[in-house]
């Protein structure tokens, strides 16, 4: 485990200051909160800071439902969210997502903050004994393109990573259109989630919009019927314990037996939380008919390119769509 000083500030504004003065990512000081993705990178030598400002006791844990939406605070736990009544009767989606990911054990230690900010699954990333990893160590190449990429990316990459987000919650959240508070030294912001991941471009070091010390405070999603009537479906390499090979977030709004709106975001196959615009305006006025989702979700390929391996993701995305579709709108 490479060696760090714990900091526990006394508030978060202490906190800030820490962490600002350290600079962008994978900086000599960075914030820790359930650490369940923190230190398995310390211990693997991938993430190597000095300091590490923990932000326990320090962020909000609240999960509040009123007329505007819902809003969690980032402090509150996986299990926490995943089993709060109010969730998974309003925004089953989210429960669904959060009940697909990790195991009871991190579930119950992990963080709604940390969960958006932890970082790729992508075996070169996480094994430094591989030295071509332009997310580890910008410009020394991507072992992933040319190399094993049954797990990476389709959708938003460049010729410098390929590399998938692994966040199941934030493709759910991106889905239901929700907003991240975000907190700094020179004071507070609010942007949609879908804007918050960057994509890799030549700088896939840079994974999010944050500046140096900002951390989410809180994260809304508004009210909507599409909520209630929503499924999360991930496709996996064994059934629990497991990352999405590909995952589709459906949110739909009816009218009788056709579909009035559709919000559909996928995982596993994009660099970030995936929305796809193009397929939920062809099922707008849809039937469940499906021959009319499959034509649908076929947008979805548009601008996919698969690297080999992962060319299988291109039609299971698909599919998985078309399944997830089918799934909410069976919902009462
Ligand atoms: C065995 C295993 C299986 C898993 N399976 C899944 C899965 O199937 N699906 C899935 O989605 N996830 C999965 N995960 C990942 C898990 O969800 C994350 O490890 C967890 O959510 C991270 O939360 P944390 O509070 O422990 O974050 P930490 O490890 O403490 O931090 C993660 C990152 O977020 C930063 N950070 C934390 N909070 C804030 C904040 N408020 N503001 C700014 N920066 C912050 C930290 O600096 C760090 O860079 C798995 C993890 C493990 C260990
Ligand atoms: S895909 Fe991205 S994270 Fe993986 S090896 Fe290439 S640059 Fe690194």
């Amino acid at each position: 485990m490479h060696p760090f000083t714990l900091d526990r500030p006394r508030d978060l504004a202490a906190a800030l200051a820490l962490r600002a003065q350290a600079g962008r990512n994978d900086a000599p000081a960075e914030y820790i909160a359930g650490g369940t993705d923190m230190v398995q990178l310390l211990q693997e030598y991938v993430r190597q800071p000095e300091r590490l400002v923990s932000l326990a006791g320090l962020l909000d844990n609240r999960i509040e439902i009123g007329p505007q939406g819902l809003r969690l605070g980032v402090a509150a736990t996986m299990a926490e969210v995943a089993a709060d009544p109010a969730v998974v009767e309003q925004f089953p989606l989210i429960s669904e997502a959060l009940l697909n990911s990790a195991s009871p054990q991190v579930r119950n230690q992990a963080t709604m903050g940390g969960n958006l900010l932890q970082r790729t699954r992508c075996p070169y990333f996480r094994d430094v004994g591989y030295a071509a990893c332009n997310k580890r160590a910008p410009g020394s190449g991507c072992a992933a393109i040319g190399g094993e990429n049954r797990w990476h990316a389709v959708l938003g990459t460049s010729d410098d990573c390929i590399a998938t987000n692994p966040s199941d919650l934030a493709v759910a959240l991106v889905a239901l259109d929700a907003a991240v508070e975000i907190r700094g030294a020179g004071g507070s912001r609010s942007l949609p989630l879908v804007d918050f991941h960057r994509l890799p471009a030549a700088t896939p070091h840079i994974e999010t919009v944050l500046e140096p010390g900002e951390v989410i405070a809180a994260i809304t999603v508004p009210a909507s019927s599409a909520a209630r009537r929503s499924h999360y479906l991930k496709v996996r390499d064994r059934a629990s314990f497991e990352f999405a090979v590909v995952s589709a977030a459906v949110a739909l709004e009816m009218d009788g037996a056709r579909i009035r709106q559709a919000r559909i975001a996928l995982g596993g196959v994009g660099t970030k939380p995936w929305r796809v615009p193009r397929v939920e305006a062809a099922l707008a006025g849809a039937s469940l008919e499906p021959q009319s989702l499959r034509q649908a979700a076929a947008l979805a390929a548009e601008n996919a390119h698969g690297r080999g391996h992962n060319d299988f993701k291109i039609e299971l995305m698909q599919r998985a769509i078309v399944r997830a579709v089918e799934i909410a709108g069976a919902r009462a």
